[in-house]
């Protein structure tokens, strides 16, 4: 019989985190409208009695709720006290792994965040952070997330050997770097990893892991955990046709930090910003270029010349470019307290600037 020893807090265990979701929905109709639910409604500890008979042998876990949300209200303050946690519990050396059921909606900001703030903490440990969810509520037949919840603990253990500590995430039968998981499908039960690379969970991929490697050794510094109340404002624009010169100018007398501008194509954005931005870059908004078109790469210079004190997101999509933006205030702020003189884009570029796994 497999353990789940919720007090076994001093020899060795997984740590499940939960944060809600899907994963932890439930519908009202399963079998006939699997899609009309609530998100984070099931408590971790039930997640994990449902799946306690096929727990590998021998594993403890021990359990912890974070939070039990709709990942699409996720908030600043929970990004914060998420970090922490993961912090906290990745320094307790009775914690051999953690695992973090969690909302697919915005499982990419929080992948980004946790590698930007804790991903060379857990690498030099050597321990995994798996970050997992589902599709479909925990009620509904066919349910995903008990068989990714056992993948994720099994990824999380020592079971996956050949696999390094950091901060990964599994859903539908494979596993990636979080930083790369993104939901890019409103519905497919693969969505949030169909256009992640990524590695069979069953057998590890070595093209993948020798992009993992290459990351890894590029990332070496974690950036801190902005508090709670302290995150920098940071908004996202799209550009489109009938774009108007409002959209920016309405953030001009606010109290807004950044902005993050997913442009059309490569990245480009109306001409009808264009005056309206180089007022904001004087007024010291942090501005950073990124695509709508969900995939490819944004270059620096590409394609026009970027003023200074506008910055090339390199492969970030929009929402992970927010937090590495937001990150990176935070870090060049703290870091001015102590008299080091690094600006946001020095932070940034480490972020954005990591090698592509393809
Ligand atoms: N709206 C849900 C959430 O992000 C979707 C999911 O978990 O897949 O919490």
């Amino acid at each position: 019989m497999s353990s789940i020893d919720l007090n076994a807090t001093k020899s060795p265990h997984i740590l499940v985190l939960g944060m809600g979701g899907t994963i932890a929905g439930l519908a009202s109709e399963p079998k006939d409208k699997p899609l009309q639910y609530e998100a984070g409604q099931v408590g971790i500890g039930d997640l994990l009695a449902h799946i306690a008979t096929a727990v590998p042998q021998g594993l403890s876990l021990l359990s912890r709720q974070v939070a039990n949300i709709n990942s699409r209200n996720l908030t600043e303050p929970l990004l914060s006290e998420l970090g922490e946690v993961v912090r906290e519990s990745l320094a307790n050396p009775a914690v051999i792994g953690i695992v973090i059921t969690h909302g697919t909606d915005t499982i990419e900001e929080s992948g980004l965040f946790l590698q930007a703030t804790c991903g060379k903490y857990a690498h030099d440990l050597g321990k995994r952070v798996i970050l997992t969810g589902a599709m479909l509520p925990a009620n509904a037949l066919g349910a995903d997330g008990p068989s990714n919840l056992l993948d994720a603990i099994r990824w999380a253990s020592i079971s996956i050997d050949n696999c390094p500590g950091g901060i990964f995430a599994v859903m539908a039968g494979r596993g990636c770097m979080a930083m790369d998981l993104a939901k890019r499908h409103g519905t497919a039960l693969n969505a949030p990893i169909q256009s992640s690379p990524s590695s069979s969970v069953g057998l590890i991929n070595p093209s993948w892991l020798s992009g993992v490697k290459a990351v890894q050794d590029s990332w070496v510094e974690d950036l801190p955990i902005p508090k709670g109340g302290e995150w920098p404002w940071v908004e996202i624009l799209t550009s489109h046709a009938g774009a108007r010169l409002e959209t920016i100018t309405h953030w001009l007398s606010s109290d807004v930090k950044g902005l993050v501008l997913a442009g059309s194509g490569m990245g480009g954005f109306h001409d009808a910003w264009k005056g309206p931005l180089d007022q904001a870059i004087s007024q010291g908004v942090a501005l950073v270029r990124t695509s709508r078109t969900g995939a490819g790469m944004t270059r620096t210079d590409i394609p026009e010349k970027d003023p200074d004190g506008c910055r090339a997101a390199g492969t970030l999509s929009a929402p992970r470019a927010r937090i590495a933006l937001q990150l990176a205030l935070n870090a060049a702020k703290q870091a001015a307290l102590v008299g080091k003189p690094l600006t946001w884009q020095d932070f940034f570029d480490r972020i954005a600037d990591l090698p592509e796994i393809r």
